[in-house]
């Protein structure tokens, strides 16, 4: 691939001179899964050595290429680093990153850039829910990268939804959220970040074995893909591995596979098929409670397992819902269902059963009138505070509709609604404002004015709007 800026070398140049990139060469940082920077953290770091804002980066230098290699509109490159996400977009799987990657690799006269992305993913793995939406860092590593004496750089893997953890230091990572703090953090977190006492602030976040595992297994996956590339995902090497797995550790008992999982029959059943793609989290944990890597699952590798105890992970949905329960006489059950529909006390189905440890399945198969009398309770507690919100709703509209009209103002539902910022959880859907201001003007005889017409008649309307 040929950039127009680097077929003539300068004048005076012999002909047989390298050939010189247009942008410093910078390495990117970082040798494998675990460590490699990401190609936001690089665009970073390449507009700051070369002094050049982000956005002009993009649109006069990159923006071009990626025109003359991929056809890309230049100013579709300049939106996307304008963006507060651009980090996480450009790192992707998607064609945007692909762009970025070749553009930049032409740029600098480097061959790896795609690697500072999850392209070499793209054909093996699920993109669903594949990339994290909240930033994240691990404090050490950060501490390691002042210690040094680089810059800090922000790794591929952290961008990855199912990574929580640093597998280098087994640390929990961090979230960075722009507006609010992340809310995992103890309070005195939000000094000790701002003061860069970063290991003090990892402390405080214990890693759990499967976080670090798992994290471990993305990172290994990663620097796999890279090998195996031009691999692509097929159902069934999936369901060869699954077989082998089964057959070898369970005996063939596919329903024993789950339980040792931790996750429903139905759904290791469509794995086996080849009907439903595993995730990245659901390989993790397979990989994890398999012992073996994330890639033998990919390839239908049959290669030899041990097993090892699912995590009692914190994520609710990796595990299937339920408990004990079910093994409990029948009859204590349904009365201890029946007392608590009785005591008004179930807002849902789901809760009713979580509170006696059953799964909401098995709720509706073996109780099936108090099941029914859990949902219909949950039904009418729900309109019921529906209505209770209404009311509170309407009655602050009206209020705030009335002082403004006393103070001579029209109340618009514009002006009324934002006087209640504050006051009210949400201001409400555009509905419960219209409801509201319906019955505040015929509570108090205030004439609604149309769209794009003054209310005419009452006396100074016009007065009043002009005082506004
Ligand atoms: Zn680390």
């Amino acid at each position: 691939m040929k950039s127009p800026f680097r077929t003539q070398l300068p004048g005076g140049w012999p002909d047989e001179a390298p050939a010189r990139s247009i942008l410093f060469s910078l390495p990117p940082y970082g040798c494998s899964g675990e460590d490699r920077e990401s190609l936001g953290s690089y665009i970073c770091r390449l507009s700051d050595a070369q002094d050049i804002p982000r956005g002009a980066l993009a649109s006069r230098i990159v923006g071009p290429v990626a025109r003359e290699l991929f056809g890309a509109d230049p100013r579709r490159l300049a939106q996307d680093i304008g963006r507060a996400d651009y980090a996480a977009s450009v790192s992707s799987q998607t064609e945007e990153a692909n762009h970025w990657a070749y553009a930049l690799n032409s740029l600098t006269l480097r061959n790896n850039l795609q690697l500072c992305t999850l392209l070499p993913l793209r054909n093996l793995v699920s993109p669903l829910k594949l990339m994290s939406s909240d930033r994240q860092f691990c404090p050490y590593c950060y501490k390691e990268d002042e210690q040094l004496g680089r810059s800090r750089y922000d790794r591929l893997l952290w961008s990855i939804k199912a990574v929580v953890a640093c597998p280098l230091h087994r640390a929990r990572l961090v979230k960075r959220l722009e507006q609010k703090r992340d809310a995992t953090l103890p309070d005195d977190a939000d000094t000790l970040l701002a003061q860069g006492k970063l290991s003090e602030v990892a402390s405080m976040l214990p890693a759990s074995e499967y976080e670090i595992e798992s994290a471990r297994l993305i990172a290994e996956l990663l620097d796999d893909a890279v090998f195996f590339s031009g691999l692509r995902y097929e159902s069934s090497a999936q369901s060869t591995f699954l077989v082998h797995a089964i057959d070898s550790l369970f005996a063939g008992k596919s329903a024993q596979f789950a339980v040792h999982l931790g996750v429903g029959k139905s759904q290791v059943h469509g794995w086996v098929k080849g009907k439903v793609r595993m995730s990245l989290p659901r390989l993790a944990l397979t990989a994890y409670c398999c012992n073996c890597a994330i890639a033998d699952i990919l390839l239908g590798n049959r290669v030899l397992l041990s097993q090892r105890a699912a995590p009692e992970c914190q994520d609710r949905r990796l595990l299937q819902a339920g408990g004990t329960g079910a093994k409990r006489p029948k009859d204590e059950l349904r009365s201890e269902l029946g007392e608590m529909i009785r005591a008004g006390a179930t807002r849902s189905a789901a809760e009713a059963a979580k509170a006696v440890g059953i799964s909401v399945k098995f709720f509706r198969k073996e109780f099936p009138s108090e099941h029914a009398a859990a949902v219909q309770q949950g039904r009418d507690l729900a309109t019921a505070l529906r209505d209770e919100a209404r009311a509170t709703y309407d009655q602050l509209y009206l209020a705030e509709h009335l002082s403004l009209q006393k103070a001579g103002i029209y109340p618009a539902r514009r002006r009324v609604v934002s006087r209640m910022r504050g006051m009210v959880k949400t201001l409400g859907r555009h509905q419960d404002a219209q409801r509201a201001q319906l019955k505040a003007h015929a509570a108090t005889g205030v004439r609604l004015a149309t769209r794009g017409r003054r209310p005419s008649g009452g006396p100074g309307s016009q007065q009043q709007e002009n005082r506004v």
